[in-house]
């Protein structure tokens, strides 16, 4: 397709705001799947594949997909010049086909790297925002991304069907925000297709056309990437100047991975239609696909430039970043004997989630298991479950920490990502963690509460704005973004929870990594039936360890069922007993009723015992539930 035809872009929105229902009426009006195809194809949203995405209504993994679309309008394409002379620049558009290609972005916060790869493959973004909502945290977040990537964004309010939409009240909201005017706005339903063929004739008309040099070598961002067994890994990619070809059949052109520094020979190259539909090649300013024939994912990373082996371009694109782990947990096979299906399962996992880390972990505990980094706690919840449902394992994780950055006192730094590995308290200069900035978007009526709830989590107040600068709107509903800085380590646990239920479910969150900051901290260890309990170590601020260590030892010790015998529960701080409690001993044996009774029904009751002891971890002779391993954090929140 002549590059002046293609238009790349994506749809930045808040969960729920409908981005998934828009895109489908696009495939539909442009023809690229049919509505009889697209029931065939599970009914709905056919850009969110994965099972899990489409319960918790999120997309986890970006996807993207080409449409053919005929405009029949007519003008101009609006852009407005840069250069000196001023002015507005325009090109006349007749009714021809166009080649667009939607890049979907994932919809956490946990992924944002992945969105602003996504974002710079494209050259527009619809910004989708509910009539009867308004904007959120971290579309707003996301559309600074965008503009900072000089993305042509095209603000959409959607669901105007909505009894209780207000879709000039958003649409002022977003120009008083964002600085757009309002004859901009489109105001679109993506339940019942209303304005979907203006809102394609606007994309043609303001979204730039790729402006990449063809003649230069070859550059292709790469913004996601897939495994597949037959293929190897699948690099979904924009070709930003050059264009990718196969070569022939009896010399295959090879290619080079600029950050990785792997070479590869493709196997094949497509374009998504949406399925994957192969081609010669992809030129500049296409979107598409190149089979590299790799093993995982881990050597075609998100952002990385694919170049030509033979005629290199001198220096990659702008932008990659590694993903880094933010979030660790220890896996557990809650059955010993699973530790090598558990290892087997996570290293399929990492085949498709570059993102995920592991490494084996001891613990005197609960045996040898794994300690594991993600991005956040959405992408841990999901490596849990796809653990226990793809992979059918019974998992036991620890309550989730931060990494800690720890000067020793013989001057050296050390990053330590388990509380359990926390040196000596003797050994240590200071302790630094990780701390985030986080803008919360809500009605003002909440503020009070949102102070509380943040200050009482060592966070500290950075700035109020209001989002709506008419000031009739009625006191209470005037919204407004605030911003903090906290800990991560404070938001592990309950944090996004508390926020919802503290605003009735109005705030949204976003929030970024902002440095490491010294804090006062201290390990806390426990030790049930006089034996320290290595994962159920925690790391607590030292002003607050006495009282959090005596709250965590109650709790456990109603979480802990009664054995046969008492069981003593005793909190830490290097060797100084600072709490204790006890579990009173059971005084009837669940045998007993069966004495005298006959084999199989003793058998049985113990299968029972069994099943019910699911996501028990014995430790000693004691037997301890998941739940106690969680609970860590929830102390006195
Ligand atoms: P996503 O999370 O942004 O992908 O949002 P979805 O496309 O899954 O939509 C979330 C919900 O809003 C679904 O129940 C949709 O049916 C509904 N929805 C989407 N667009 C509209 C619309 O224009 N009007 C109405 N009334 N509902 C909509
Ligand atoms: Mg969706």
């Amino acid at each position: 397709m002549q590059q002046d035809h293609i238009r790349n872009f994506c749809i930045i929105a808040h969960i729920d705001h409908g981005k998934s229902t828009l895109a489908d009426r696009l495939l539909e009006a442009t023809g690229t799947i049919e509505s009889r195809q697209m029931s065939a194809m599970g009914g709905e949203q056919v850009l969110d594949s994965m099972d899990l995405e489409r319960e918790r209504g999120i997309t986890i993994k970006a996807a993207a997909v080409r449409m053919s679309y005929r405009y029949e309008g007519s003008g101009f394409r609006l852009q407005v010049s840069d250069g000196a002379d001023g002015g507005t620049e325009t090109s006349n558009l007749k009714p021809e086909t166009y080649e667009l290609n939607l890049i979907d972005t994932p919809g956490h916060v946990d992924f944002t790297y992945e969105v602003s790869r996504a974002l710079a493959a494209c050259e527009g973004a619809l910004l989708v925002v509910d009539a009867s909502q308004g904007i959120e945290a971290q579309t707003l977040a996301n559309v600074y991304m965008a503009l900072d990537l000089n993305l042509t964004i095209i603000p959409i309010v959607n669901k105007i069907d909505l009894a209780s939409a207000e879709p000039e009240r958003v649409a002022q909201e977003l120009c008083d925000v964002i600085g757009f005017k309002m004859e901009e706005v489109l105001y679109v339903s993506a339940k019942e297709g209303t304005n979907i063929e203006g809102l394609l004739q606007a994309v043609v008309q303001r979204v730039p056309p790729p402006s990449g040099n063809p003649d230069a070598p070859l550059r292709a961002l790469i913004f996601d990437s897939k495994y597949d067994s037959y293929k190897g890994v699948i690099a979904y990619v924009r070709v930003i100047d050059g264009s990718v070809s196969l070569g022939s059949s009896l010399h295959r052109d090879k290619l080079r991975l600029m950050a990785t520094q792997r070479m590869i020979e493709p196997l094949e190259t497509g374009t998504f239609r949406p399925t994957f539909s192969p081609t010669d090649g992809l030129t500049t300013g296409e979107v598409g696909y190149v089979a590299t024939g790799l093993k995982t994912v881990r050597d075609c990373r998100v952002g990385d430039t694919i170049t030509s082996e033979t005629d290199p371009a001198p220096a990659p694109l702008p932008g990659y970043n590694p993903a880094k782990s933010m979030v660790f947990a220890g896996l557990y096979p809650s059955d010993a004997n699973d530790y090598e299906e558990l290892r087997d399962a996570l290293e399929k996992l990492q085949l498709n989630d570059a993102a995920l880390h592991y490494q084996p972990e001891s613990s005197v505990a609960l045996g040898p298991g794994y300690r594991a980094g993600f991005l956040g706690l959405l992408h841990m919840d999901i490596v849990q479950e796809r653990l226990e449902r793809e992979y059918d394992l019974d998992i036991l994780a620890t309550a989730p920490s931060v990494s800690y950055r720890v000067r020793l006192t013989t001057g050296d730094e050390i990053e330590v990502d388990s509380p359990a590995d926390m040196p000596d308290p003797s050994k240590i200069d200071e302790v630094l963690e990780p701390w985030m900035t986080v803008s919360i978007v809500t009605p003002d009526r909440h503020i009070g509460a949102i102070m509380e709830l943040v200050i009482g989590r060592r966070g500290a107040y950075t700035k109020t704005d209001y989002l709506e600068h008419d000031t009739h709107v009625k006191p209470g509903e005037r919204r407004v973004l605030l911003e903090y800085q906290m800990p991560l380590s404070e938001m592990l646990v309950d944090f996004y929870d508390e926020l919802k239920s503290r605003t009735q479910g109005y705030a949204s969150l976003d929030y970024a990594f902002a440095d490491y900051r010294p804090e006062k901290l201290v390990k806390v260890d426990i030790l049930v039936n006089s034996v320290p309990v290595d994962a159920l170590s925690a790391l607590m601020h030292s002003d607050d360890a006495q009282r959090q260590g005596r709250a965590l030892v109650e709790r456990l010790r109603s979480l802990i069922p009664r054995q046969m015998f008492e069981v003593p529960i005793q909190a830490a701080i290097g060797g100084r007993i600072i709490a204790r409690e006890s579990v009173k001993a059971l005084r009837k044996n669940v045998l007993a009723k069966c004495y005298g009774g006959d084999v199989t029904r003793k058998r049985k009751l113990l299968e029972k015992q069994k099943k019910g002891k699911k996501r028990m971890k014995r430790v000693g002779n004691v037997e301890i539930p998941q739940e106690a391993f969680m609970s860590l954090l929830r102390i006195g929140k």
